[in-house]
């Protein structure tokens, strides 16, 4: 993702640093980093960094799982490549469809659909629920509704869904079928004295006359991410999905559930829709699907809404859509290898052992005077620095509080994501209690050295 930074001063970690990597620029100095090692990474002058985020939130398996580098070198060497259109696939691009629709038991799922990334699984996403909507003869049915602080993606239709307005502006972004309603952050938005469960009450209520304005007829589909993550990592209040879902079920509204980020166990269960009983009717899969040694994303599709576009009275014709890459031997081959170390090495219940140590551990910071809150669930967490403890009182951005506070771990030998004042951290799944008392250790270090740079 590259969401949310605005921090001009901190190379490394500021806008400009992803882009103009991805553009291969030399008019900045960015840190290049040369190879990985379970949790660490090495730059080119051989120095050791704790990798918080994962690599994007993605490489759960660590740095060097030799069982991936095994599984994809076997399949470059039997069929580097062939394609999955006019009802030819390969055995990997099968076998991991079948396995996920087992895998994914919050409902029923009856077809798969691969992409190369999150931004194109739910780009297909808007495509499957129009042309369901246009199956079923309701082509007004075509308005989406997502979320403010939502990350969705960066193509065009995904950075719609998206809800962070620097994926937006300079871009004519969002298109005009796209809304969006409340954020879920129960810190930030609540009113005094409101409870969890009446925040979440009010923000069901919200959707409810969003929908009712803009017709019930009119809106198509919902998409969440069960815990936001590039937004801020904001896990839904007490009982916010119980409403949000009835609403969007009164409606005759599809939900999305965006689980590029949670998936697989980043949350202490198989899918964020186990954490949250998220009923969703399609679903979208990436990140540690294949723990990232290889590009790919998912569609997962119900058979209520797969039957609608494959049924024989359908008159539209072919679901035209794929890309040339969709169901890559190879990145299914990781990706089924990867799911099978998830299995064999319990990674839900390991997850779920480590992460109090994280939680716990990062949390005990949170009397310090420039921490507004930290805040998560499992292996995912958020810091977000405010002045006087308040979601109101913002330090001014020119100080760089959180890119200060990114680069101290960076000289101590840690990278996490810096986001204005919010600081992000998603660690691979195998990180070890060791290093999460490195990890501890560091954040300490640097939050002191961040404390007294604000004082002066
Ligand atoms: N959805 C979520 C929840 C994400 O976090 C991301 C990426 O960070 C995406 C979608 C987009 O995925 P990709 O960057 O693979 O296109």
């Amino acid at each position: 993702d590259i969401s949310g930074t605005d921090n001009k001063g901190f190379k490394g970690h500021d806008m400009l640093a992803p882009f103009t990597a991805g553009w291969q620029s030399t008019d900045v100095d960015p840190l290049i980093i040369e190879k990985s090692e379970g949790s660490h990474v090495y730059d080119m002058q051989g120095r050791r960094y704790l990798d918080t985020l994962a690599g994007l939130w993605c490489t759960a398996l660590g740095g060097n799982e030799p069982r991936l580098v095994d599984a994809a070198t076997k399949q470059l060497n039997t069929l580097p490549f062939y394609h999955s259109f006019w009802n030819r696939t390969t055995k990997p691009s099968l076998d991991l469809a079948k396995e996920l629709l087992d895998m994914f038991t919050a409902k029923k799922m009856a077809k798969a659909f691969f992409t190369n990334s999150g931004s194109e699984a739910n780009d297909t996403q808007v495509k499957l629920v129009w042309y369901y909507n246009n199956a079923l003869g309701r082509p007004n049915k075509k308005k989406f509704i997502a979320r403010a602080k939502a990350y969705h993606g960066s193509t065009l239709i995904s950075a719609s869904l998206t809800g962070l307005p620097a994926l937006h502006q300079n871009f004519d972004l969002p298109a005009p079928f796209v809304l969006h309603t409340d954020c879920p952050h129960y810190w930030r938005y609540h009113l005094p004295g409101e409870t969890e469960e009446e925040f979440s009450t009010r923000l069901a209520k919200n959707l409810e006359d969003l929908i009712l304005k803009e017709g019930p007829e009119t809106i198509a589909a919902f998409i969440a991410e069960p815990v936001m993550g590039a937004g801020g990592v904001i896990p839904p209040p007490a009982t916010y999905f119980d409403k949000i879902q009835a609403v969007v079920k009164k409606y005759d509204i599809l939900f999305i559930a965006d689980e590029v980020i949670c998936a697989f166990g980043r949350l202490g269960t198989m899918f964020g829709s186990d954490k949250y009983n998220i009923k969703p009717d399609l679903v979208s899969l990436a990140k540690a699907l294949s723990s990232a040694y290889m590009p790919i994303g998912a569609v997962l599709v119900s058979p209520e809404v797969s039957d609608v576009i494959h049924s024989q009275s359908n008159k539209l014709g072919s679901f035209s859509h794929g890309f040339t890459y969709s169901g890559h031997p190879v990145a299914c081959a990781v990706a089924l290898e990867a799911i099978k170390i998830y299995k064999e090495q319990n990674m839900v219940e390991r997850v779920n052992r480590i992460s109090p140590k994280f939680q716990e551990g990062l949390k005990a910071f949170s009397d310090s005077p420039i921490i507004g809150e930290i805040r998560g669930i499992g292996l995912i967490l958020a810091t977000e620095f405010v002045n006087n403890k308040s979601p109101n009182d913002p330090f001014p951005p020119e100080w760089g509080v959180g890119a200060y506070f990114g680069a101290q771990c960076q000289k101590n030998g840690m990278l996490v994501r810096v986001a204005g004042d919010t600081i992000m951290m998603s660690p691979p799944f195998v990180v070890t209690p060791e290093e999460l008392d490195e990890l501890i250790s560091i954040y300490g270090k640097a939050l002191r050295e961040t404390e007294k740079r604000v004082e002066e």
